[in-house]
């Protein structure tokens, strides 16, 4: 069993090395790429030092993808330039060695969950059948989301792990917002402790009836309960810090657990 942070976010192409070397320095062991915005990472060259800087350090890299994404638009070319949006990231991710792509897959819109999550789950097929194709080990991994009128609660990630065995990503911080703080932390990891591996994201969150409004600093408080919690479940961990200062949350988190060894 283990348990690992790191912060969402790289830095620029430039910065990247020196601060996977500072992470390292601090006792980080995991970093999320943010392509939020697009894959910034292009240049072979640059996509190699990352890599090796990575590996070298011990940093298990995540990549999370672009937040313009909807599987479940009404417009069929919206829905393809999804799926590309996701395999572009699988595609760099796979060269620096990334091991999960996370992504927010889709809104209801106007249509019911069901067809919803039909949408979601094929076009989550769709994506894998190319990652095969491309003999890429990179896994796809849904996130659960913060708002209410968001694709992604609990039920709705299992049943796609169920169906389609993507990989997944537990936003504890979302949880929390999106059950208008009705869900307890114990809840949320007694619902993914079947399984071995768990790649997490959390911070603090301020949220109201529909969901998440935004995401705050990571109260210490929050990270020991998580930790009490996880180390129960004999899981392999990686928390990705989203707060507003994601570095110094992880490294923040860094230290609580090693207070609680
Ligand atoms: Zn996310």
């Amino acid at each position: 069993m283990t348990i690992i942070f790191g912060p969402g976010g790289l830095g620029g192409v430039k910065e990247a090395v020196a601060n996977l070397e500072y992470y390292a320095s601090q006792g980080i062991k995991a970093c999320e790429i943010e392509f939020t915005y697009g894959v910034y990472i292009k240049k072979e060259e640059d996509i190699r030092a990352i890599r090796d800087a990575a590996k070298k350090l011990g940093i298990k890299l995540s990549i999370h993808a672009h937040y313009w994404i909807n599987l479940n638009s009404d417009d069929k070319k919206k829905v393809e330039q999804s799926k590309k949006r996701i395999l572009d990231c699988c595609e760099v991710g796979e060269k620096l060695g990334v091991y999960r792509v996370v992504f927010h897959p889709g809104y209801y819109g106007k249509k019911d969950k069901e067809e919803t999550y039909e949408n979601i789950k094929e076009a989550i097929l769709d994506i894998q059948k190319e990652i095969k194709r491309k003999g890429w080990k990179i896994k796809i991994a849904p996130e659960t989301t913060g708002r209410v009128n968001v694709f992604g609660s609990v039920e709705e990630i299992k049943r796609l792990i169920r169906d389609t065995h993507c990989s997944f990503t537990v936003d504890f911080a979302h949880l929390l917002a999106r059950s208008n703080g009705r869900m307890k932390y114990e809840e949320m990891v007694e619902d993914f402790k079947e399984f071995k591996e768990l790649h997490c994201h959390f911070s603090g969150i301020n949220y109201g009836e529909k969901g998440e409004k935004n995401h705050i600093m990571t109260d210490k408080k929050d990270v020991k309960e998580l930790v009490r919690l996880l180390k129960k479940t004999g899981q392999e961990v990686v928390i990705i810090n989203e707060s507003p200062d994601p570095v110094a949350d992880a490294i923040m988190s860094v230290n609580v657990l090693r207070e609680m060894r």
